[in-house]
């Protein structure tokens, strides 16, 4: 498995898409277009090679269908993972409750195959009133399971950031992964979101694809400066700087008493539990990116908020200066609540 030590090359990544919907075409332009953009190769189904040409190291499969969960359609995606590195499943549904009906389903093939078949959960309605993954979803997977970053890398150094000098952020990383543990504060895998914490000069944050509930703190990096003209971020450290490392330093730039941050996946607690409907004050917005950073920190700054729930995506939790283990209370509580009322 790539452990994005570096960022990946164009020719290293196939994205496919298998299509069984009556599409025009339209959510293969758009993955085609992310591919120039983001840097991996979009390969129709069609054009295919047998084989994977040496030196591609990820293959990523989206496969969307035009109707409810198949366990034959599953068996199939499982026969595929022989050359796929990972494969992204997109049903579509009748209704809600049509849905709700394959979630137990859905929840033991994830687990059957160890996270390497996807089954992305639709966000909304067709034109035909079925519920369906939409094209903004879809692209963001072929990014997500392939390159990640969006940003461009600069490095400076990859030796390990954290040594003596700096065992509160040790403390601060051990803890936050000891919480997020706990609470399974993540839906996909335990690589979802990211920690980060500010330093004097520039902040330290999880690495992209990193387990975040059993923490290797050789995956902490440290970001000292981003560009946003050139979405370029500097940093140091043995691993590529979280995917979402763009927002980080938009938000710490933007609101000065942030001191740390916890970014979560935490769906069923949070996210989508309508009891927290009023925590949701970010709109759907492409990950890895500057807009999204500007979204959340005008909900910390502008609006007071320590706890902020991007809507279809996730929380982002703050300090506002008072420190990490507060910070850590305050998410132990709220996690503890929420799942006493489930
Ligand atoms: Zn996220």
């Amino acid at each position: 498995m790539f452990d994005y030590r570096r960022p990946l090359r164009r020719e290293e990544v196939f994205v496919t898409l298998v299509d069984n919907t009556p599409d025009n075409g339209t959510l293969a332009d758009a993955i085609a277009r992310a591919g120039v953009i983001f840097g991996f190769k979009f390969v129709p189904e069609e054009e295919l090679p047998s084989s994977a040409p040496k030196g591609v190291l990820i293959q990523h499969m989206i496969w969307r269908c035009n109707g409810p969960y198949q366990v034959n359609l599953v068996q199939a995606a499982a026969t595929a993972l022989e050359r796929f590195t990972t494969i992204s499943l997109a049903f579509s549904y009748r209704d809600e409750m049509e849905m709700l009906g394959f979630e137990d389903a859905v929840e033991q093939s994830k687990s059957a195959y160890k996270g390497r078949i996807n089954f992305i959960r639709p966000d909304e309605k067709s034109a035909a009133g079925r519920l369906c993954v939409s094209v903004h979803k879809l692209v963001e997977n072929a990014v997500c399971d392939s390159v990640r970053v969006k940003y461009r890398a600069r490095c400076l150094s990859v030796e390990p950031v954290l040594d003596g000098s700096t065992s509160d952020a040790r403390d601060f990383f051990l803890s936050a992964s000891e919480v997020y543990r706990r609470h399974h504060l993540y839906l996909r895998a335990p690589s979802d979101g990211y920690f980060a914490i500010r330093t004097n000069d520039g902040f330290l944050i999880t690495a992209t694809k990193t387990n975040k509930a059993n923490l290797d703190l050789r995956r902490v990096s440290k970001v000292t400066h981003f560009d946003p003209d050139r979405n370029e971020i500097t940093y140091s450290g043995e691993f590529l700087p979280s995917s979402d490392a763009v927002e980080a330093a938009v938000i710490f730039a933007s609101c000065p008493a942030v001191s740390c941050l916890l970014h979560t996946h935490a769906s069923r607690l949070f996210t989508r539990n309508p009891r927290y409907r009023d925590h949701v004050t970010v709109p759907v917005l492409p990950y890895g990116d500057q807009r999204l950073g500007h979204a959340v920190s005008q909900s910390i700054r502008d609006q007071g908020r320590s706890f902020v729930i991007m809507e279809e995506h996730g929380e982002v939790f703050s300090d506002e200066g008072r420190g990490w283990p507060s910070l850590l209370t305050v998410i132990d509580d709220y996690s503890r609540r929420a799942a006493a009322d489930l």
